[in-house]
């Protein structure tokens, strides 16, 4: 194996960041300056279910004298559950994740078409105005449902939108087409990447995936938690730290940023370098870009 040097790492790492190509509200290499600005050394890009954005954000990273890991943050689903898998250093090109990912991507449209055709019942918003909010790299989501409804005065931000009208609570909510977290978890690993569960103990213990499927997880290959992540309960957070130590597994800490589309700053929280260290050993679908 390889012998990594960590000083091509070291400094203050933040491994989940979004740019437009997902629900972020910045370029990929803008999402890189912010990263910089706030004092992060190593990054990863992980928009949601796409991989577009990583050679501009590479680029731009590598000319700054900064490291940037390839990810993504696929999204699945346990039960009632949204399980979010963050993905590193796969191969981009592995036909069964280009498949998986195209089948969200594909059946997000549709779902937002519905949520807006529902709340279009009882405010003033069109599908145009979802549109006219999006790039064509985007991966569609409730942001830019959120960002429709801010042009429209409806809302004054993302986080209204999401505490009112985007919650399932409100009725307008549709789900959209996940894999199960069994076969997000396979499909990273399988395309040599790592997979890191995102913010896994976001709103109470019913919320998180029961134990014993955590560790039919750990079984399938699952590398380990995002621990230090706002969302994260301190509760939450004890028992993962348990686990992942039982297990042996990788623990990352990340800002989740999404530009000014989310309070979370690049570098909030952020991930040990041997944990850095053990990502990159791990995997063996491509390679971090160093300056
Ligand atoms: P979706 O995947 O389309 O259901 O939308 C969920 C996405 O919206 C996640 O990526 C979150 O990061 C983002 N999100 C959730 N809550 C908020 C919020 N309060 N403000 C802004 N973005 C949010
Ligand atoms: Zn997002
Ligand atoms: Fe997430
Ligand atoms: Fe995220």
């Amino acid at each position: 194996m390889a012998v990594v040097r960590s000083h091509r790492f070291a400094g203050p790492a933040d491994l989940h960041l979004h740019s437009n190509h997902s629900d972020g509200t910045e370029s990929p290499r803008e999402v890189v300056r912010q990263a910089q600005a706030h004092g992060v050394r190593t990054l990863a890009l992980t928009d949601h279910d796409r991989t577009t954005g990583w050679d501009a954000a590479g680029e731009e990273a590598v000319s700054r004298g900064l490291t940037f890991l390839p990810g993504m943050e696929l999204s699945a689903k346990h039960e009632w559950r949204s399980v979010h898998v963050l993905g590193y250093l796969f191969d981009p090109a592995h036909p069964g994740l280009v498949a998986e990912t195209q089948r969200i991507r594909g059946d997000r449209i549709g779902r937002a078409e519905r949520i807006v055709r529902n709340i279009g019942r009882d405010y003033d918003l069109h599908w145009d105005d979802v549109l006219a909010q999006t790039t064509p790299d985007a991966t569609v989501g409730r942001p830019h449902i959120a960002d429709a409804l801010v042009a429209r005065g409806i809302v004054r931000d993302r986080t209204e939108a999401f505490d009112g009208i985007l919650h399932p609570r409100e009725g307008y909510y549709e789900p959209h087409y996940a894999p199960d977290p069994l076969t997000a978890v396979r499909l990273i690993t399988d395309a040599g990447g790592v997979a890191i569960i995102a913010h896994p103990v976001t709103s109470g213990r019913d919320r998180m995936m029961p134990i014993p499927f955590i560790e039919r997880l750990i079984a399938e290959g699952l590398g380990g938690f995002e621990i230090d992540h706002r969302e994260n309960t301190e509760s939450g957070k004890r028992t993962l730290r348990r686990i992942a130590a039982d297990h042996d597994l990788i623990v990352t800490g990340s800002s989740d940023y999404h530009g000014s589309g989310k309070p979370n700053l690049p570098g909030e929280n952020t991930t040990d370098e041997r944990m850095v260290a053990r990502l990159i050993e791990r995997a063996t679908g491509s390679e971090p870009r160093y300056p």
